[in-house]
């Protein structure tokens, strides 16, 4: 097992007031769980020489890697570089290979290159370039007193690819001399006390140095299997026994074997079926088809949604009954019926789903109690609906029932519902 430790240093007032909130930090730090590594401490501090000397000081003597992001773009605040180079003992110099990448970035941008721009392609002489070919400022890697002190871009997406480029093979060679496997089973259907007993036996049987975790979150578990060995095949072949005896006993709640999200999962269903899904969207305000959307090649499944927000567009558009409407309201489950029925012929589409609800008080329908979710799934031949009742504000609320919706759909598609 591992003792190496990391600390996760990220840079800038806006995230200390919570302007922006700092995804960097859980990003980094998950890639750096999943190689085993432990993460001592998570710091925020202000973008000014103070603030990162200080934590630099403190950090250092804790942690043998220092994963930091922020601070690097040209403009007057950003003093990490300059500060980092003086730090290290070192100057800044041109690098070549930086300075004909900002060029040639600005170029394609057709925006000038001045004289404060060469600023850009400053490096301490005492690093290693960690080069970055999504923008402009580069990763630096400092290796000092045994130590791995890393600096990258506050920008998320150039921190993830200098980490995925740069830094994290970096770390594998220098830090891992173990294998790690992960395996994930996503089921859907009994709490995680219930799987526990139901594969009791297996759980036990499984040796010291794999474990099983169970990881709940909305209508799903997520079994997770991590085992480090010194044999990357040996160990795979392990996980992959252990993997489809769970999957044997508990088969029938099994929703993936896989670590995907559930718009994922659900695409892939309908995409093996060779079928396709709508939306009537009320509550939820196109959020379901917003994660829908997220999956690249999804066109070929999802035809699109309606969001009839308020109740007149629910008749006017969608053709709800208005007297469905006045007699039990837009959040009953004769409105989701209609809903899902009536939109899935509209949109010419295979399934559908329809969520109508009260996310919090404040609205037309404030004589329901808030968190009430009326859902309905519809083909050609059936229709299945549920009533649920979320118990957060108005934007957990939203989330789970968008989360709880594709579940709903998917088993539907698939027969389990
Ligand atoms: P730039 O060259 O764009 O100035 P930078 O390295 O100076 O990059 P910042 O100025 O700190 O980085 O941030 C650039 C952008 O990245 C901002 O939009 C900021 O909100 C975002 N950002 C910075 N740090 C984080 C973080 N820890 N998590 C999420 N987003 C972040
Ligand atoms: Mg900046």
């Amino acid at each position: 097992m591992s003792t190496v430790k990391a600390t996760i240093i990220t840079i800038g007032d806006e995230l200390l007031i919570g302007q922006t909130i700092d995804t960097n930090s859980a990003w980094m730090a998950q890639r750096l769980n999943e190689l085993g590594i432990d993460i001592e401490r998570r710091v925020t501090v202000t973008d000014t020489k103070e603030g990162i000397k200080l934590a630099l000081d403190e950090e250092i003597p804790r942690a043998d890697i220092i994963l930091m992001t922020g601070g690097l773009g040209p403009t007057a605040d950003d003093i990490t570089k300059p500060f980092l180079s003086e730090y290290f003992g070192g100057e800044l110099v041109v690098d070549q290979q930086v300075l004909t990448h900002v060029k040639e970035l600005f170029a394609i941008r057709n925006r000038p290159f001045l004289e404060r721009n060469l600023k850009q392609a400053e490096v301490p002489n005492v690093c290693t370039v960690l080069f970055n070919k999504v923008g402009t400022a580069p990763g630096m890697l400092f290796e000092s007193n045994g130590k791995f002190i890393v600096s990258m871009p506050g920008v998320p997406f150039e921190m993830m690819d200098i980490m995925t480029t740069g830094v994290l093979p970096r770390l594998k060679e220098k830090y891992i001399s173990d294998a790690i496997v992960h395996q994930t089973i996503i089921t859907s259907g009994e709490g995680e006390s219930f799987i526990a007993e139901h594969i009791k036996d297996i759980e036990e049987q499984i040796p010291v140095h794999i474990k099983l975790a169970y990881l709940p979150s909305p209508g799903i578990v997520k079994l997770r299997l991590t085992g480090r060995g010194a044999n990357q095949e040996q160990l795979e072949k392990e996980i992959a026994g252990i993997q489809s005896q769970i999957k044997e006993r508990i088969d029938n709640i099994v929703v993936a074997e896989e670590d995907i999200p559930l718009q994922e999962i659900l695409g892939r269903a309908l995409k093996e079926k060779g079928a396709t899904v709508c939306f009537a969207e009320s509550c939820t305000g196109g959020y379901v088809s917003h994660l829908m959307t997220q999956v690249q090649g999804s066109s070929s499944y999802f035809n699109g949604a309606i969001v009839p927000y308020q109740s007149k567009l629910k008749h006017k558009v969608v053709g709800v009954d208005a007297t469905a409407l006045d007699e039990h309201s837009a959040i009953s489950e004769e409105v989701a019926i209609e809903l899902a029925n009536k939109t899935r012929v509209l949109m010419d589409c295979d399934y559908c789903l329809s969520l109508t609800g009260q996310l919090s008080y404040g609205g037309e329908d404030d004589h329901i109690e808030s968190g009430v979710v009326w859902m309905a799934v519809a083909d050609k031949d059936r229709v299945e609906t549920k009533r649920f009742k979320f118990h957060y504000d108005r934007w957990i609320n939203k989330e789970q029932a968008a989360q709880m919706g594709m579940l709903m759909m998917w088993k539907f598609v698939n027969n389990k519902l």
